[in-house]
């Protein structure tokens, strides 16, 4: 970090660095130049200072001793009455990167009779579950859950920080990351882990222009939040491995000064993520009612249906209904898209899913690179034939 700073027994006040700023971020105050929040720190002022009044410090921040932060926490959130499995495709990726270092994996349970989900656990490669489990965690309140996770990381000092892209898990991560005054890359896509501990946090930047490699390098733990199904789910051992360890409830839990008044559930919805069969329009429909052919072609072949942007733009879905980086991620075992064109901002949230068929009049669009089965012809020949077929299949 650097700032500017004025030496007050040297200046005069003539003003030149004022003059000669051009961001406008010096203010003359009792004869004396303060820089205000527009400053970038060019340096323009000091080389315009003829009493060389104004210096540029450099501060260079303290290296931590990164061999004193070791192994990778999972945050495992149970909300809805169940183990959120975005935390179970993080432990995954947790014990693939822990592997070459020689770390343990490590998971966080936070609630009240949270006991079983650790058990759970136990069958996914997890070496240690701290459990804070306690009717002053039934409902989630950031700040009593930060205290119980912050406590464990207090305790084990991990390297880095795994948390699900929940609306929970974006509540948490930055109220932890901020606590130990570290870094937090939200939304990664890609996680690798470098010899010297650094973890490559890799996300979409520039409206998903380009893939940027974000490191936290003198500070440690290591946050990254990464959204549903974008890491490979695990697979379930049969045998159970790893402790449970029992943790104390921190004193900041019955210091906390939210208080749950009432709770109104909210019925559980379904999410095009856990769609195994997706049809996607596009903004090659011409008119809302022609959604109808989309949502009948997902119902013939058991599936959900979800749409690109444009289209919530449009008012004819809600941004639940939405693929890409503005909407959901998903990974069906099929995807049939009808005139969708395969923008970055959506193709990066669904390449992965196993089957991707496309149907779009142009040859040259961008989702055929990322299809399995390209379909060249109109959407509106393609689909109704489809479900014609699908119909006669069925009778
Ligand atoms: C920061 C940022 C975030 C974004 N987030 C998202 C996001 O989350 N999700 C998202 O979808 N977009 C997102 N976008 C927008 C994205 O860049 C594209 O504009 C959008 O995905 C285009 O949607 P589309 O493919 O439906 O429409 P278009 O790009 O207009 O494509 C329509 C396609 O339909 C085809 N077509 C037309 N008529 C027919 C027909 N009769 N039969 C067959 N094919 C036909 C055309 O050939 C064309 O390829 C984001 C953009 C930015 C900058």
């Amino acid at each position: 970090m650097a700032k500017i700073a004025v030496l007050e027994r040297k200046c005069t006040g003539c003003g030149q660095c004022r003059a000669a700023c051009p961001f406008g971020a010096i203010d003359m105050v009792r004869g004396r130049p303060e820089m205000n929040a527009a400053c970038r720190v060019c340096g323009l002022c000091v080389k315009a200072c003829p009493q060389q009044a104004i210096v540029k410090l450099e501060t260079r921040s303290a290296e931590v001793d990164k061999s004193q932060w070791k192994d990778i926490l999972v945050f495992a959130e149970v909300s809805g009455g169940r183990l959120h499995p975005v935390c179970l495709e993080l432990a995954g990726k947790a014990r693939e990167l822990a592997a070459p270092l020689g770390f343990k994996v490590r998971a966080v349970l936070v609630g009240c009779n949270v006991g079983r989900y650790a058990e759970e656990l136990r069958h996914y490669g997890v070496d240690e579950i701290a459990v804070y489990d306690d009717p002053a965690l039934a409902y989630f309140r950031a700040d009593a859950f930060a205290a119980c996770v912050e406590d464990y990381i207090r305790q084990v000092k991990p390297s880095v920080v795994l948390v699900g892209a929940t609306s929970l898990g974006r509540s948490l991560a930055p109220r932890l990351s901020t606590r130990f005054r570290t870094g937090l890359t939200a939304d990664c896509t890609r996680l690798e882990l470098r010899e010297n501990t650094d973890l490559v946090q890799i996300r979409p930047a520039f409206g998903g222009n380009i893939m940027a490699q974000i490191v936290t390098a003198n500070t440690r733990p290591q946050f990254a939040t990464v959204r549903y199904k974008v890491m490979d789910s695990p697979v379930r051992r049969e045998e159970a491995s790893g402790v449970i360890l029992p943790r104390k409830l921190p004193k900041a839990v019955g210091e906390s000064k939210a208080r749950c008044v009432s709770v109104t559930p909210v019925p559980p919805k379904k999410s095009i993520s856990d769609a195994e069969i997706l049809v996607v329009g596009g903004r090659g429909l011409r008119k809302e009612g022609d959604l109808d052919m989309i949502r009948e072609l997902a119902s013939l072949l058991g599936g959900d249906w979800a749409v690109s942007r444009p289209l919530v733009e449009k008012g004819w879905a809600t941004n639940e209904r939405q693929i890409g980086l503005s909407g959901r991620t998903v990974r069906p075992k099929l995807i049939i898209t009808c005139g969708v064109s395969g923008a970055i901002q959506f193709a990066s949230c669904m390449k992965d899913s196993e089957r991707i068929v496309a149907i779009n009049s142009d040859r040259a669009a961008p989702i055929f690179d990322v299809a399995h089965v390209a379909i060249v012809d109109d959407l509106y020949q393609v689909v109704p034939e489809l479900i014609e077929k699908l119909k006669e299949a069925q009778a």
